[in-house]
């Protein structure tokens, strides 16, 4: 079995070593002429983590990213409303890892090429395939073609293989909340370890070390502000390009009215060397992904809100659902084993991130404390804010292991 993987990305890179590791031959067709780090931080969940150690990439991730120890939800003083830990300390036996996107790609990349070799192809753009009985034909942005027994779709939130399958796909959706980004070497927050999100139903911020800073006491620390600029629609501003440069004197004004005692968000958005913007969308949920030889695997077919830690780690174990099934059975049940399998799971995923996630609960205590509280247990209980949180993570497929 040859199985071409259009799509060099984070979903691609892995399904293509699973298939390796499985004995199934792979070829990977990437767009881009070279791998640049484009991105800033992105995390990995520790049931998408544990996908990576099975391809011994622990050492890799433990060299560029961060093992997140705890998660804080904050309102916009900085007070505490819920805190967990995360990854291991959480009891999973994977730890969570918060990386930087542009590094996690690289060390993709890399363990992809040694598996690989010539097969792993930059600057071959899938432009269109055909199908027939025995197998699929890819026509690549040169002209070339190309023949597999399959073809993934793995090309991303613009995929072209889904605009092939459907050609009526109502395009990428936009509930009006704009998000910006920045990374910057900074003062090690609490024990360099902790992620948090803060803020209000205005605004949010959420913050977590990626790596080493520029000194030993200081740690590479990506932002993200997000707030609703418009009201929901179909059209975004622009293409959504991870890269695209936002002026700093839109954001700092979003989280102007935080008083946090461990950061002044307008210094840290200021020291940054760039901040991006990017529109937190999303496209509905498709009716099906396969046809005959041909799915759709990752943020080609599930694209789904930034929050939640999800996008990753959902296109990383749709990989591994893939991976099996192509493993075990003849091309055309297996696409539709996995079809099966995941496109009820990521839809919920998809919903559920289009009202917040588990950031949900920020929004929840800030409706009924706007201004802040002494006691958080007189303004929500535990189990009130257990619910949004831990239901998420069940939701997520991450839930903390019952013992
Ligand atoms: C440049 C970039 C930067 C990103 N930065 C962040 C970030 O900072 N934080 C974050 O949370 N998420 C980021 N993402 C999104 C994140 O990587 C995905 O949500 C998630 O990892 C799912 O991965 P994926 O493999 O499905 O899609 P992606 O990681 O988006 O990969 C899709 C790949 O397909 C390639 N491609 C597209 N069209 C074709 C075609 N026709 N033929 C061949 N190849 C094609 C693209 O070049 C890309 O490499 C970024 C994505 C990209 C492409």
């Amino acid at each position: 079995m040859h199985v071409l993987i259009a799509g060099g990305g984070i979903g691609g890179l892995v399904l293509a070593q699973m298939l390796a590791a499985r004995g199934v031959a792979a070829t990977v067709l990437e767009a881009a002429r070279e791998v640049r780090p484009l991105g800033v931080g992105i995390n990995l969940l520790p049931h998408a983590v544990r996908e990576l150690m099975a391809l011994g990439l622990l050492p890799a991730l433990d060299e560029a990213g961060i093992r997140t120890r705890e998660l804080r939800y904050l309102n916009h003083l900085g007070q505490t409303l819920w805190a967990e830990p995360r990854g291991a300390w959480a009891g999973h036996d994977a730890p969570q890892f918060s990386i930087h996107r542009g590094q996690l790609h690289a060390l993709l990349w890399r363990a992809a090429a040694a598996r690989l070799g010539e097969r792993l192809r930059s600057a071959a753009s899938v432009v269109g395939f055909s199908e027939d009985a025995d197998g699929v034909e890819v026509t690549l942005g040169d002209g070339s073609r190309m023949r597999g027994d399959a073809l993934i779709g793995a090309d991303g939130i613009h995929s072209t293989v889904r605009a092939a399958l459907h050609p009526a796909d109502g395009g990428v959706r936009w509930q009006g909340i704009q998000m910006w980004r920045g990374a910057v070497s900074w003062p090690t927050l609490w024990d360099g370890q902790t992620m948090c999100i803060a803020g209000d139903t205005r605004a949010k911020l959420v913050l977590y070390p990626i790596g080493a800073g520029a000194k030993p006491s200081e740690r590479l620390l990506n932002w993200v502000v997000y707030a609703r600029q418009a009201d929901a629609g179909p059209a975004p501003p622009g293409r959504q390009d991870w890269s695209r440069e936002a002026p700093r004197g839109v954001v700092t004004p979003q989280v102007a009215h935080f008083r946090l005692p461990f950061i002044d968000p307008a210094a840290l958005i200021t020291a940054s060397a760039m901040a991006s913007e990017y529109p937190m969308c999303d496209r509905d949920p498709l009716p099906w992904w396969t046809r005959g030889r041909v799915t759709l695997l990752g943020d080609a077919a599930h694209p789904m809100y930034p929050v939640g830690s999800n996008g990753a780690s959902q296109a990383i174990l749709d990989a591994r659902c893939l991976a099996d099934a192509l493993a075990a059975e003849p091309v055309v049940p297996a696409l539709a084993a996995y079809e099966a399998e995941r496109l009820p799971k990521t839809a919920a995923i998809v919903a559920s991130n289009r009202v917040g996630g588990p950031e949900r609960v920020i929004d929840f205590v800030a409706e009924r404390a706007p201004q802040g509280f002494t006691d958080i247990d007189q303004v929500a209980s535990h189990e009130e804010l257990a619910a949004i949180v831990g239901g998420y993570a069940t939701l997520a497929g991450f839930a903390v292991p019952r013992t």
